[in-house]
């Protein structure tokens, strides 16, 4: 594997891969590989062409300085991973390596940034477009990947990509989980062994909601979800929302494509799941 830990040297091996003819495929993370961010980098090499995964623990995305400092750096166990699955290309940049001092321009990614997730970590998706717009300014991949489980966040770089006519093709992988229904997630390894039990309320939720889906009912599963999750010991709600998949706003009995989405806070440590419907 290669390993890029400045822009230029990419940028130069990039010119030869392109002028090969190789499709780029990109795979943005911020390390602390699990089987989601690996499912993400398979399926791209399923695709063909070279598969770049960029590991940046993206400051401006952290609302919550203690958040950014505890977020775990594993990079040494990340570069085994991606070389255990023969990712072609690592893109590991120092923050200096992105951003100028008193970078100030941000993107105006109307009103997705103020809802659900962006409603409860203002700026975060600020942060998120800020930096998937220099890798995809930087890296001009053909195809970006991203995981299912940061659903919003998908919905956030789609309609970035589309105003800023970015010629990238954009692909949603599922949501890879724990066998006991748990998203995986980076965050997991925060979760004591209480809290871990106290978080399978969220995926289990979500799997009931869908299980007993009914248009006209939207109100009173969305009621008994949320009781279920408050009543659950350890865990504080942020929301839980049966909304519009293309939009975000709460669904009703019209609504053609569905998603159910939960944040909550599980001891110390937050985490979102969802599952779509129908
Ligand atoms: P992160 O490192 O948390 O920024 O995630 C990097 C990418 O991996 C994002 O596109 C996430 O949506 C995706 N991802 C994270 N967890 C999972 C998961 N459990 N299943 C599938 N994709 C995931």
């Amino acid at each position: 594997m290669k390993i890029f830990t400045t822009a230029n040297e990419l940028r130069q091996y990039l010119v030869q891969l392109k002028a090969s003819g190789a499709a780029i495929n990109l795979v943005p993370t911020m390390g602390a590989l699990h089987q989601g961010h690996l499912s993400l980098i398979q399926e791209a090499q399923r695709r063909g062409g070279a598969v770049i995964c960029s590991i940046f623990v993206n400051p401006k995305q952290f609302n919550d300085p203690k958040d950014l400092e505890l977020y775990p750096r594993p990079i040494l166990d990340d570069i085994k991973k991606l070389e255990q699955i023969n990712c072609d290309i690592l893109f590991n940049p120092a923050v200096s390596e992105l951003y100028a001092d008193n970078e100030s321009w941000h993107l105006n990614i109307g009103e997705l940034e103020g809802m659900l997730e962006g409603k409860f970590r203002p700026g975060h998706y600020q942060g998120v477009t800020h930096v998937v717009h220099k890798l995809f300014d930087l890296i001009k991949p053909d195809t970006a990947f991203f995981g299912q489980k940061d659903y919003q966040q998908f919905m956030v770089i789609s309609h970035m990509v589309a105003e800023m006519n970015f010629p990238v093709n954009l692909v949603m992988c599922p949501i890879q989980r724990e066998p006991d229904g748990l998203a995986m997630s980076s965050r997991n390894i925060h979760l004591t062994p209480d809290d871990r039990q106290h978080a399978l309320i969220l995926s289990k939720t979500l799997h009931w909601v869908k299980q007993n889906f009914n248009p006209n009912n939207i109100q009173r599963l969305k009621h008994d979800a949320e009781k279920a999750i408050r009543d659950e010991p350890g865990v504080e709600l942020a929301y839980f929302e049966i909304a519009d998949g293309d939009t975000l706003h709460s669904a009703d009995n019209n609504t053609k494509k569905i998603v159910a989405l939960v944040a909550a806070k599980v001891g110390k440590t937050r985490l979102i799941d969802n599952v779509l419907i129908g």
